[in-house]
C-alpha cells in the first residue's frame, strides 16, 4: 500500500461532503464527532473507500430519519474510527460470515463492501470490531498510532 502519515480527521473531511449529500438525499442525518487523535500511517485512498463502504451500509440499513455517527477518538494507544447507525442490526444468519465475499442479504447487493473493508484494514494495520444489536450497529476500526 501507499502508506503515509495521516490524521484520520483530514481523510474524513475529504469524503464528508459526498457522504453528507447521500445522507440528506435519503432524509437521514450525519453526525461527525471529531476527536483529538494522533496520526497514523495509512493509504488515504483506501481509508476513504473503507469509510464510504461502511457509511453506505449504515444508510442502507436505516429508514428516513435515521442517524449515522462518525467518530474519531483515542482508546489507549489506538486510534479509533467508528461508524454507528440506528439500523435493525446485522442479520444473525450472516453475522459470523460478514467480510466473506458475496455474503449479502440485499436483493441487489454484491456482498463485497465489507470484504473490501476487511482487506483494507488488513493492509493498513487496522483491525475491525463489530457491535450489533436490534437497535443499531457500530463498526469500530482500530489503528496503530505508529508503524515505522
Ligand atoms: P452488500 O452491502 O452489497 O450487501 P456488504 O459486504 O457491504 O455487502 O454487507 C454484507 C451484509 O452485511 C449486508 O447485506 C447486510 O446484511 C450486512 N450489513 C452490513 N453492514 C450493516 C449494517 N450497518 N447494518 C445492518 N446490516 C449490515
Ligand atoms: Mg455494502
Amino acid at each position: 500500500v501507499d502508506a503515509e502519515l495521516h490524521n484520520l480527521n483530514n481523510i474524513i473531511d475529504t469524503v464528508y461532503p459526498l457522504i453528507l449529500a447521500q445522507t440528506l438525499k435519503e432524509e437521514k442525518q450525519l453526525i461527525f464527532e471529531r476527536g483529538n487523535i494522533l496520526e497514523t500511517k495509512v493509504d488515504d485512498k483506501e481509508i476513504r473507500q473503507l469509510i464510504l463502504n461502511l457509511v453506505r451500509n449504515s444508510l442502507e440499513a436505516m429508514s428516513s430519519g435515521g442517524i449515522v455517527w462518525i467518530r474519531t477518538y483515542m482508546e489507549n494507544k489506538n486510534i479509533i474510527l467508528s461508524i454507528q447507525d440506528q439500523g435493525p442490526g446485522i442479520d444473525k444468519a450472516i453475522l459470523d460470515k460478514i467480510g466473506t465475499p458475496f455474503i449479502t442479504t440485499k436483493e441487489t447487493g454484491t456482498g463485497l463492501g465489507l470484504a473490501v473493508c476487511y482487506n483494507i484494514a488488513d493492509r493498513n494495520n487496522a483491525y475491525i470490531e463489530v457491535d450489533t444489536n436490534s437497535s443499531g450497529t457500530t463498526f469500530k476500526v482500530k489503528f496503530e498510532t505508529k508503524e515505522d
